[in-house]
């Protein structure tokens, strides 16, 4: 394992989990790996985002997922629709880049303006290009255990454990909230990863109690300041997904004192955010690898 963690004055304990050394390292080799194809194949992978509306945390993150194709040799583009789009058109356009030959991998940015849906509208764009992982036969995958694209942020946290060697198969993970997006996915990885899982949210009466029980820890809640130093077992590792904005700080779930306690503990921010990203630009090549090595389908454009 890693660097070490000092918390809020205690003693350093806890090993970092550095989601921002690995992210780099995955964004060279993704890089590495982009040049080295498109120099074989004479394509270069694309992703394309949707932008419905100019919601200001959606424009800022477009626009980062811009700048990190761009570093990563990937292409990619932005459509943007203005707020009032209908539901008609934005299927139509999310109908139009499944054909589109030149884009490997869709986003549905979200949120969405309140009249679009946006579980229906990621449901119309083609499976083949779910680099977010969040098409409903991409699930269906994880459910089933087969292969597929899997979401970028619980993908993110399975590559932090692995690669600081956290030992996953047979140890007790607790799960802290139960979203599709995180909570859901992420337990059914820890799961694959032979892990026993217990999954907490809003209703679960004495979270520490159960999160006491735990080898490893995932916060995907969205509550500062969630889980504290006596909710953990001496030495557990914890993975904080939570993003709060607090006056002008960003934190995660976890009490920062958390790392006291914990064995191995990722911070926010540094930890799971970077991962996130670095995992979409993973998922956008090898969607543009799997496109390319089948023939195209008829109708293509
Ligand atoms: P969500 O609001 O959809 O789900 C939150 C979950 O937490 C719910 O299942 C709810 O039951 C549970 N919960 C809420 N309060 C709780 C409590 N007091 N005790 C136990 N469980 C509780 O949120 P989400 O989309 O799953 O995101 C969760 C957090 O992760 C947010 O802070 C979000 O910003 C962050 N996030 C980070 C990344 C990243 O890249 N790092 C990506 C996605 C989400």
């Amino acid at each position: 394992m890693g660097k070490r963690l000092r918390a809020g004055g205690g003693c350093a304990l806890a090993v970092l989990l550095d989601g921002r050394a690995l992210a780099k390292r995955v964004r060279a080799q993704v890089k590495a790996e982009a040049e080295a194809w498109s120099r074989r194949t004479g394509v270069v992978p694309c992703l394309a985002a949707v932008l419905v509306g100019e919601d200001p945390a959606s424009v800022v993150y477009v626009r980062n997922k811009e700048r990190d194709c761009a570093r990563a040799g990937l292409r990619s583009r932005v459509l943007r629709l203005p707020a009032q789009t209908s539901w008609e058109t934005l299927a139509a356009h999310l109908d139009a880049l499944g054909r589109d030959r030149e884009v490997h991998g869709i986003l549905v940015q979200q949120p969405l303006p309140p009249h679009l849906d946006a579980g229906a509208a990621v449901a119309c764009t083609d499976p083949r290009k779910d680099v977010d992982g969040l098409h409903p036969l991409s699930q269906g995958h994880l459910m089933r255990g087969e292969p597929g694209f899997l979401p970028c942020t619980p993908l993110g946290v399975m590559e932090l454990l692995r690669h600081h060697d956290v030992p996953l198969a047979g140890r007790r993970a607790v799960v802290v909230g139960r979203s599709t997006l995180v909570g859901k996915p992420i337990s059914l990885m820890l799961l694959a990863a032979h892990c026993t899982v217990t999954v907490c949210h809003s209703r679960t009466p004495d979270l520490g109690a159960v999160t006491r029980l735990a080898d490893v820890v995932v916060l995907a809640a969205g509550r500062p300041g969630l889980l504290t130093p006596d909710m953990v077992r001496p030495g557990a590792t914890v993975v904080d997904v939570g993003i709060n904005r607090v006056g002008d700080t960003l934190v995660g779930d976890a009490d920062p004192a958390v790392a006291n306690v914990a064995g191995a503990f990722s911070p926010v921010p540094g930890g799971v955010g970077p991962m996130t990203i670095a995992m979409l630009l993973r998922n956008t090549l090898q969607a543009a690898q799997a496109l390319e090595a089948v023939p195209a389908a008829g109708g293509g454009g």
